[in-house]
């Protein structure tokens, strides 16, 4: 907890909406106006007349986007996101700009580059100065509260500024080794209750939701997994007996920290991760229900994400992210559901930082400083230029820099001394595939390392661990800290 109440303990029953709230904003708006030309000063933050009650913003860590019906899968796992998806408008090239969890979420609650902020990997630290979706809606009179469920994003990591209640409360222990965590129907319960706590007040409301079930170790209820598994069982493409490792590294074989009951079937962890992502879908449309009863749909912008996917299998990459810049493991769904945004489907290539100037726009909230990120609403977004900058930082032990623009990849990866670059092509709905780089290679590789130039340089805040919490914060996947790109 760093400012603010941890606001699980003050749940309080709620009307069913709230109708008269923004018309008693406006009131309180005009009358601000009418007292500042009076000439009687106030610094009583009014937010816009015309704000949403709620901006909504559930993100979910290690989700592929292809395991979404939207995005193509046929597995049926995701019923309500997909149903969101339907009145939403649903970006098909999205990319996280890191594959690992705290860099892509700050990412996320800044709207810039993990670099920019000076952050390396999951013990670095959102730095004080730097400006934050939470903040910039503070400011302009929203009251403002998360629900966080993965240790990496507790409080001391910098997430937790800018709301006023920031729970990371985490409640259970993960089943194979006891980190803590706190699985989704209890964060959902824990997001109403923040929510409800937000929402007593007169004021327009954020609200952030970090799921944290998809990641591993896969440890959903033995029937759902059940449910999942004809699917591999009888794939011959399923490996029956990969290595297990003894690292966190999922190169070529099981890391450590997924390893359950020393299994080595491919099939069984791939019907773990379905389970989870199925179980993660059906509390976040739990979710969507308690928002709906307390808030009029016309009056929330919902924003959906991931910080990251998950390689399952992909060039023998099994059950881990951070290493790589694939598709698997970078590609995350991007859902906007807003009144006045009509629902359809974009092509152009977003990024994770664009989050926080797309939503200040939708609350007509002034960015408080140029932020890296682009406006996915802002007039001709659809035309302008547009991509992705993508890191392996600190999470990698071979480093990697990545530009995405149009329909393709440019990778550079660094072999002994020497950065190595590869062209890879991409359309939504297709792996991507390595591509003969004609002019397009030495253009992009350019780009890459001018934005490589702009974007480097902050620096690093660390977060000041006590051993018990950097033990917890490498056995979640974290592969240590790689070489300086
Ligand atoms: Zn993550």
């Amino acid at each position: 907890m760093s400012d603010g109440d941890r606001g699980a303990a003050e749940a309080v029953a709620r009307p069913a909406t709230r109708g008269p709230a923004r018309a008693t904003r406006r009131c309180l708006a005009a009358l601000a106006l009418l007292a500042v030309a009076c000439g009687d000063a106030t610094d009583r933050r009014v937010p816009p007349a015309d704000a949403p009650e709620l901006v909504l913003l559930v993100t979910v860590d290690t989700l592929r986007a292809d395991r979404l019906g939207a995005y193509g899968s046929d597995a049926g796992l995701t019923p309500r996101l997909d149903a969101l998806a339907a009145r939403a408008l649903v970006f098909d090239r999205a990319y996280a700009p890191a594959s690992f969890t705290l860099p892509s979420v700050a990412g996320v609650l800044t709207g810039r580059y993990p670099e920019e902020l000076g952050i390396r990997d999951n013990e670095s630290g959102v730095p004080g100065g730097v400006a934050t979706l939470a903040g910039a809606l503070r400011d302009a009179g929203f009251r403002t509260g998360a629900v966080v469920s993965n240790y990496v994003l507790r409080a001391p990591s910098g997430t937790a500024r800018g709301f006023d209640r920031f729970d990371d409360d985490f409640t259970e222990r993960e089943s194979t080794r006891g980190w803590p965590e706190r699985t989704a129907a209890r964060t959902t319960d824990a997001a109403l209750a923040v929510l409800d706590a937000l929402l007593d007040d007169d004021a327009p409301a954020l609200l952030w939701v970090h799921y944290q079930d998809p990641h591993g170790p896969y440890t959903p209820a033995d029937e759902a997994r059940a449910a999942q598994l004809p699917r591999y069982a009888d794939d011959p493409a399923v490996p029956r007996d990969l290595p297990l490792r003894d690292d966190p590294l999922g190169l070529g074989g099981i890391p450590d920290y997924q390893a359950v009951d020393g299994r080595t079937d491919a099939a069984w962890y791939l019907a773990g991760y379905d389970a989870e992502v199925a179980a993660t879908d059906a509390a976040i449309g739990a979710l969507l229900d308690g928002v709906a009863a307390r808030v009029p749909a016309d009056a929330t912008v919902t924003l959906f994400t991931a910080d990251h996917g998950e390689g399952l299998g992909e060039d023998d990459y099994w059950f881990a992210h951070g290493e790589l810049l694939t598709d698997p493991l970078v590609a995350v769904p991007l859902l906007l559901a807003a009144p006045g945004v009509a629902p359809g489907r974009r092509a152009d290539v977003a990024s994770l930082v664009d989050v926080v100037p797309t939503l200040l726009g939708l609350a007509g909230v002034d960015a408080p400083d140029a932020l890296t990120g682009r406006d996915l609403l802002a007039p001709g977004a659809t035309s302008a230029p547009a991509r992705a900058y993508l890191a392996t930082l600190g999470g990698a032990r071979t480093p990697r820099v990545a530009l995405v623009e149009g329909d393709h990849k440019f990778v550079l990866t660094l072999e002994g001394s020497i950065w190595r670059g590869a062209l890879f092509e991409r359309r939504p709905g297709e792996p991507e595939r390595a591509v003969p780089s004609g002019d397009l290679g030495p253009a992009m590789r350019k780009a890459l390392r001018d934005l490589r130039q702009r974007y480097r340089g902050a620096a690093e805040t660390r977060q000041e661990l006590s051993p018990e919490e950097l033990e917890a914060l490498r056995a979640l996947g974290y592969t240590g800290r790689g070489d300086d790109p």
